[in-house]
């Protein structure tokens, strides 16, 4: 991919943590940048030189760390906004995008700004991969973190999920701010997908000391998860081969 010289921002995804698993025009992006604006953990895989500011931040406010990364760029920087996984799961890219609308008015150029999003393969892909093919058929993805959405909306949606008979990942499934919520959506989902369905907690998926462990959700506890776990809930024909999990492509009727 060939950048422009001018200021630009690329919203770039790092992959789950290997190293191998990070794209070449991801690559490409953060040789060429001049600015690299991200959360501490994920600007900490950037190797440092010469020419390049990292602006690695504990700052939440993603909203906060996309506007500086358009102040920047409408500068003249080269700037890449990093992110684990996919830069559109659940990250930076709706950020920038929404930064740049609470902009339009008071900074219409924005607008003409160079922004690019670079994918990377997102967690639930990677565990998906590391366990076999759960994902194999309908599925859905849900963040199961409150902080911009209220947890009965979450609760809604797991219901539905459940009854409908997708599949389903989850992200930021457990933090210790909120350890009961993920109680209530294992008693949700063994109701609506029934006790035998079978969930994985993937942590740390693709790094060292990945750990992976299948358990019917009847035998799931809250503790199989934290932050660093992304877990998948299989539908009611996922089942076992092997050492394997996975998802027929068919489905009888509903
Ligand atoms: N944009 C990221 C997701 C950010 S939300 C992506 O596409 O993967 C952060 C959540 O992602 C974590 O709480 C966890 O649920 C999941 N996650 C990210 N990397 C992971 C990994 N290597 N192993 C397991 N889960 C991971």
């Amino acid at each position: 991919m060939k950048l422009s010289q001018n200021g630009w921002v690329v919203i770039a995804g790092l992959g789950p943590g290997n190293e191998a698993l990070v794209t070449q025009e991801v690559r490409d992006a953060i040789g060429e940048a001049t600015d690299i604006v991200g959360y501490i953990p994920y600007v900490k895989r950037i190797a440092p030189r010469e020419g390049l500011t990292l602006h690695a931040t504990d700052n939440r406010v993603e909203v906060d760390r996309a506007t500086h990364a358009l102040e920047m760029a409408a500068e003249g920087k080269r700037v890449v906004v990093v992110s684990s996984g996919d830069p559109g799961v659940f990250a930076m890219a709706s950020a920038v995008f929404e930064a740049l609308e609470n902009n339009a008015e008071s900074k219409p150029e924005w607008l003409d700004l160079e922004i690019r999003v670079l994918p990377g393969i997102t967690a639930m892909l990677a565990a998906a991969a590391a366990i076999g093919a759960p994902l194999g058929h309908d599925f859905a993805a849900i963040n199961l973190s409150d902080n911009l959405k209220p947890w009965s909306l979450i609760e809604k949606r797991l219901q539905l999920v459940g009854e409908a008979g997708l599949a389903m990942a989850f992200y930021n499934p457990r933090s210790k701010s909120r350890p009961h919520q993920f109680a209530r959506a294992l008693e949700i989902l063994r109701e609506a997908c029934g006790a035998d369905t079978l969930i994985t907690f993937a942590r740390d998926v693709t790094k060292p000391g990945q750990e992976l462990l299948t358990v019917p959700l009847k035998d799931a506890t809250p503790e199989m998860a934290d932050m660093r776990t992304v877990v998948i809930v299989g539908n009611r024909d996922t089942r076992r081969v092997g050492n394997y999990v996975y998802t027929p492509r068919y489905a009888a009727e509903g």
